[in-house]
């Protein structure tokens, strides 16, 4: 929650009195972990006291007033925040009342003008005064909450911590943070975010916040709202929107990271898998393993790293690994039908590559990885060209193989 605080009184601008009820207010507010963002002190005007009203409501989730409650005719500020935001004035009994006590209680006569401190914006709730006449308001217009009060700090101070501060505190405990992070693969960060500019442009709440890691981009999405359900029904829409525009590179709606996705997805078709992993070392095998109840459906994995043992142990056909090499098409098709065969399940998957940062040729360039996926209506191979280091390289390799299984 954002905040701002309006002094108005003319004799604060002049440097007649110092500004006590801003230092006090934001003091409180701090206390309670509200951002205070602006102090404003503006004159008995009603043109600068609307303009400087207006320019809140725009930038502030909390308005806080002091000054300009009083009876007489240069008091302003409930009149003008009540016509900025179009709401009547309607005398409120409770208040009269209050007022006609005060009175009686310090035996004077109650002047006809103090019957205007009873005057409240519909819709309002008002704050007892215990120590002067004026009450306190407080308005809730959409998100936005405005408080006036009184000016003479031995008034306003009161209220403030009886009322405004235990007011707030209960607001911000029913106030719901709620987040969606969508995840993504195959798009680079900079290509995403000019494909949804204007939504990142334009957002307040929710706030769409992406963030770049490890080869793949987040998006989180968070609302604030009065209740779960209410933030979910201001996360959907854009979620909706992101969907129609970049859906096909979304593959975790709820931050659920890519193994976990792959291997509920595998374990839930009860389809079994097998894998035989070159420049990956078995990361690949690592983040399907992380995934609980996979034993159902992993059988193996296995790290083939030189050729001699991909020729020993997969089967690769030594005229294959001289011909084409061990990062080719073909090496990771072989690798791939052969665990499969081997292992009999019904996916056998093959990563083999340049991690780099030795290797790399012009024609093989470290980054290069051939990914294979097996299955018994036939076998396909997808080229790839990762940049990074070695670590990001074998990361980045393992990622694309779970995509290739999740499609
Ligand atoms: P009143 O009923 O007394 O007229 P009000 O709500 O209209 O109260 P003002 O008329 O703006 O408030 O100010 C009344 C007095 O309160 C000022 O003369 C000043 O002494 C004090 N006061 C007002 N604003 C502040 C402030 N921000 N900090 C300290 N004192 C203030
Ligand atoms: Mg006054």
């Amino acid at each position: 929650m954002n905040s701002e605080i309006i002094s108005v009184g003319t004799e604060l601008l002049l440097g007649q009195i110092d500004n006590i009820n801003t230092r006090i207010i934001s003091q409180k507010l701090s206390e309670i972990g509200i951002n205070v963002f602006f102090h404003t002190s503006v004159g008995d005007n009603r043109e600068r006291i609307s303009s400087v009203f207006k320019i809140a409501l725009e930038r502030s989730d909390l308005i806080i007033f002091t000054g300009g409650l009083g009876p007489t005719l240069d008091d302003l500020t409930k009149e003008t925040v009540a016509e900025v935001l179009r709401l009547e004035l309607n005398y409120d009994e409770d208040t009269l009342n209050r007022i006609r006590a005060f009175f009686k209680k310090m035996q004077r006569e109650m002047p006809e003008n103090n019957k205007k401190q009873a005057l409240v914006p519909e819709g309002a709730i008002t704050i007892p005064n215990e120590n002067g006449t004026a009450p306190g308001i407080i308005l809730q217009t959409g998100e936005k909450i405005i408080i006036l009060l009184p000016g003479p700090p031995n008034e306003m101070e009161p209220m403030l911590n009886k009322f405004v501060i235990p007011f707030l505190r209960k607001r911000l405990s029913n106030e719901v943070i709620k987040s969606r992070v969508l995840r993504f693969i195959g798009i680079g960060e900079s290509s995403l975010e000019q494909k949804i500019l204007d939504i990142l442009k334009k957002q307040t709440n929710p706030t769409v916040a992406p963030l770049a890691k490890q080869g793949e981009v987040t998006l989180r999405i968070t609302a604030k709202a009065k209740s779960e359900k209410d933030a979910n029904e201001l996360i959907e829409p854009i979620i909706q929107t992101i969907k129609e525009r970049v859906g096909e590179y979304i593959y975790s709606y709820d931050n659920d990271p890519m193994e976990a996705v792959v291997g509920r997805m595998l374990i839930e078709r009860r389809c079994t898998i097998s894998i035989a992993e070159s420049c990956t070392g078995g990361y690949l095998s690592h983040l399907l393993t992380n995934i609980p109840g996979i034993s159902a459906v992993f059988d193996r994995g296995i790290i083939s790293y030189s050729n001699k043992s991909k020729t020993e142990i997969l089967n690769v056909p030594a005229e294959i690994l001289k011909q084409k090499g061990a990062v080719s098409q073909e090496t990771a098709i072989s690798m791939a039908s052969w665990i499969r065969k081997l292992s009999g399940t019904d996916l056998g998957v093959a990563i083999t590559g340049i991690a780099g940062p030795d290797g790399g040729t012009p024609l093989k360039p470290v980054g290069l990885v051939f990914i294979a996926l097996s299955t018994d209506s036939g076998d396909l191979c997808e080229k790839y060209l990762f940049n990074g280091n070695r670590e990001a390289i074998k990361r980045r390799s393992a990622l694309a193989a779970l995509d290739l299984i999740r499609r």
